[in-house]
């Protein structure tokens, strides 16, 4: 399957993703893993992203759109791709339309998860990610603890708080998510492309996407 995945940060996109990878295949491509990845290594497009994801702006377009346009050419996107945190502009949308057609690519859909503000807010605060970059596993210290306190169940490293997940960085990524990335509601719709799924549990949203895909 070939996804977007649109809905505010703390929405379950993440999770979602993680999840529908194992109905066949299809690879999760997170922006925002990437980054995190790219700053822990201190790599160039580490040093360029770190000030604008401590502060919860977005990072460049030209930025993300370097990324995006190498990973979906390597061989595993052939099998389908779960967008995950990408597009969150309406310019990177359109970058990406344009690529998508030059490397004849279709999209089944963009499945908007639409979740009430109070949830998120609630799950972003109690929120922990493995610290290690190569898993980034999500948990919740209230309804998704790992096994052994601060350690991941899948690679033993230590599971911390995102440093964008202090109170001030959620409510500024909120904000940023409501001028800058919800417009691209809009923009899947138009195009014919949009689903929108009200749901809190990943389940529910999945059972949604494989109704429409007709899986
Ligand atoms: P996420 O894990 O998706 O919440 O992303 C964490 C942070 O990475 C965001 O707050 C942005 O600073 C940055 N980021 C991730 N994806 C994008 C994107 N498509 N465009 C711009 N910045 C992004």
């Amino acid at each position: 399957m070939k996804l977007i995945l649109l809905g505010a940060p703390g929405a379950g996109k993440g999770t979602v993703a993680k999840q529908l990878t194992q109905l066949d295949g299809s690879v999760q491509i997170s922006t925002g893993d990437i980054l995190r990845g790219a700053v822990q290594a201190g790599t160039e497009l580490g040093k360029q992203a770190e000030a604008y994801m401590k502060a919860g702006d977005l990072v460049p377009d030209e930025l993300i759109m370097g990324i995006m346009e190498k990973r979906l050419q390597e061989p595993d996107c052939a099998r389908g791709f779960l967008l995950d945190g990408f597009p969150r502009t309406i310019p990177q949308a359109e970058q990406l339309t344009e690529l998508l057609n030059k490397l004849g690519i279709k999209l089944d859909m963009a499945v908007n998860i639409d979740v009430p503000r109070d949830v998120i807010l609630d799950r972003l605060t109690t929120r922990r990610t493995c610290s290690n970059a190569a898993c980034q596993a999500i948990y919740n210290v209230k309804s998704n603890p790992p096994k052994q306190e601060g350690i991941c169940d899948k690679c033993g490293s230590p599971v911390v708080q995102r440093e964008d997940e202090t109170e001030e960085a959620i409510s500024h990524r909120l904000e940023t998510y409501n001028e800058k990335t919800a417009p691209l509601i809009g923009f899947y719709d138009k195009a014919g492309l949009l689903v929108t799924v009200n749901a809190t549990s990943s389940e529910a949203v999945i059972d949604a996407i494989k109704a429409k895909l007709n899986r």
